[in-house]
């Protein structure tokens, strides 16, 4: 940024001697580091204003303002959505059917604890109220939203293989909502 050259306002207020730098505009190129204060919340596309950290004038005139144009790294494991944070949550088909409870990481580094229900389906958000970001103009707090990612087990042992064989002998339809909703959804496209 451009400030005011001090070999020609050494001393007084006009320029008399103008000197080789400036050639008599008073102001010079600048590289110069100044620390900034980022407030909590600023998000992606917000402007912070530094007032009087812009170019000076010519001839001694007042300096502009600095604008400083926010981007938000994003992150591997934490999106956001506004003051919302969003994180994807991994749990195996057993917690999933049975409920279970579960640590969750937040942004602030602290762990929120949450209750999975029994019965739940994948993809399914739970909301952990004031878990997100805070509001950049201090009115609010944002949630985090726990996507559940239900898993399908891997290389399964061949115990493990018969248990869930001698499951599958018990289980109906009931079990499986979507499975059951589907088929009805087809049963009425064809009936049409
Ligand atoms: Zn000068």
């Amino acid at each position: 940024m451009s400030s005011v050259c001090h070999q020609c306002f050494g001393q007084g207020k006009t320029i008399t001697d103008p000197c080789k730098t400036c050639h008599g505009e008073g102001r010079v190129k600048k590289k110069q580091t100044i620390p900034i204060k980022i407030p909590a919340g600023v998000d992606t596309g917000m402007r912070l204003r530094m007032s009087g950290y812009g170019d000076v004038g010519e001839r001694g005139g007042a300096a502009g303002d600095l604008y400083i144009f926010i981007t938000v790294k994003p992150h591997d494991v934490f999106q956001r959505d506004g003051d919302n944070v969003i994180i994807e949550f991994p749990v195996s088909f057993v917690e999933a059917s049975l409920g279970c409870k579960k640590e969750i990481p937040t942004p602030t580094g602290e762990n929120a604890r949450i209750s999975i229900p029994d019965g739940t389906q994948s993809g399914k958000i739970l909301r952990v109220k004031g878990g997100g970001f805070p509001n950049v103009r201090g009115k609010s707090q944002g949630d985090l939203l726990v996507k559940l990612l239900i898993e399908t087990p891997i290389r399964l042992t061949s115990d493990q293989k018969d248990l869930l064989k001698k499951f599958q002998e018990l289980e109906t339809e009931r079990n499986n909502p979507l499975q059951g909703n589907f088929s009805e959804k087809v049963k009425v496209f064809f009936s049409e």
